[in-house]
């Protein structure tokens, strides 16, 4: 079978997480602060505060930006469940803002009627998590310019996109956005296993996080209540959680990140490939944004024929072609619609859901790999 997409995991990988395991520290020890201060110096952001997944990173951004019960978090639907989520575990309402055809990624003209809409009826939201599908930016510098001008706070979930660059700098450095969000589970641009971490520029959000994903707890004795029992004392502030990565998990990504650009760059060209490949076949294939470059995280086709989609599904899959399907709208999920949504909300998202195709891309896929996933998309669309 070959996946739709997978890790790929060096030597250099192996031994880097072996040293930690002979070493002082499984947890809390030196080598989590140096894959943040590693993640933060690539992507241009002065803070990183590294958590156990991007769901957690996404939980402490709304938390610290003080999302809470009465507030309203918007997102996009075409996204991991993760990115509406979060606001609900601060206890606020989540509402959907329909994708672009194209890009797949929040429609900025939807954006700017719904925040008008919003602004009239009084209702605006806190937060939006703007999602990069794909590994694509979405077009932030209009999207931060309509935040801004509602006083709305901005998240980028970019679990898919960490390598990626937007108006010639890198996705990371919080130019467009409060926080910025990457996922280093097996299947993004590099991993750590399970891990997260969360971007900012923002000194005050930046100490924040970092005390939310350990409890509320501080040492720092500035911020007491009165001062310090003694050497051993720590005072918990505020309801956070434990949501620490480990020095392992911390290993693991650090010596990842090294291979970010071989990995981009293998990416990008597989992605030109099928672009070129494609072409001409009964298919839709996925837009570029002028100003964004793409990680690539997924490649996307859409069938021109949704009653064919399934069948197309199913006989990839039956030959050994692992396809998926990213994603399945949010709102369409049961949670979400016993919260009142349904069909027909974001219909641009559900027209994309009834013809969308993840096809295998990954760092390690080489070109005799792709030749029979093109040969055999060629035979299902034909059939
Ligand atoms: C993978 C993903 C997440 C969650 O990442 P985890 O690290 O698995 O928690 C959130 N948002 C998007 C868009 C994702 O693809």
């Amino acid at each position: 079978m070959i996946p739709y997409g997978r890790q790929d995991i060096s030597q250099a990988d192996i031994d880097a997480v072996e040293r930690v395991l002979r070493s002082d520290y499984l947890t809390q020890g030196p080598v989590v602060p140096q894959f943040e201060a590693a993640v933060s110096k690539r992507v241009g952001a002065a803070y990183g505060i590294a958590v156990n997944s991007a769901t957690s990173a996404l939980h402490i951004a709304c938390a610290a930006l003080d999302l809470g019960p009465g507030d309203l978090l918007w997102t996009s639907p075409n996204t991991f469940v993760a990115s509406a989520n979060c606001g609900r575990y601060c206890g606020a309402d989540v509402d959907f803002v329909d994708i672009d055809s194209e890009t797949f990624n929040i429609c900025a003209d939807k954006l700017a009627n719904k925040l008008d809409m919003a602004a009239s009826a009084g209702r605006l939201p806190k937060v939006l998590v703007a999602v990069h599908m794909c590994g694509q930016s979405p077009d932030m510098a209009r999207i931060s310019a309509l935040a801004r001008a509602h006083g709305v706070r901005v998240i980028e979930d970019a679990s898919h996109s960490i390598g990626a660059d937007y108006l010639g700098a890198p996705v990371g450095n919080c130019a467009h956005s409060e926080i910025t969000v990457f996922s280093f589970h097996p299947v993004k641009i590099i991993t750590s296993a399970e891990g997260g971490m969360a971007l900012t520029n923002d000194a005050g959000l930046a100490a924040r996080m970092e005390r939310l994903r350990s409890h509320g707890i501080t040492r720092d004795p500035a911020l007491m209540t009165h001062v310090a029992d003694g050497p051993w004392y720590y005072q918990q502030l505020e309801l956070g959680w434990n949501y620490r990565m480990t020095d392992m998990q911390a290993a693991l990504g650090l010596s990842q990140l090294d291979q970010l650009d071989v990995f981009i760059a293998r990416r990008r060209a597989l992605a030109d490939a099928y672009d070129v490949a494609l072409a001409g076949m009964a298919l839709d294939l996925p837009g570029r944004l002028t100003g964004a470059v793409s990680s690539w995280h997924l490649y996307v086709i859409r069938l021109h024929d949704a009653t064919r989609h399934r069948a197309v599904f199913e006989g990839l899959r039956a030959d050994g072609i692992g396809v998926n399907l990213h994603y399945i709208p949010v709102h369409l999920q049961p949670y979400y619609r016993g919260l009142g949504f349904g069909p027909g909300d974001c219909p641009v998202a559900e027209d994309y859901y009834a013809r969308a195709i993840s096809i295998p891309l990954y760092a390690g896929l080489n070109d005799g790999d792709q030749a029979q996933v093109v040969a055999a998309l060629s035979r299902h669309l034909a059939a």
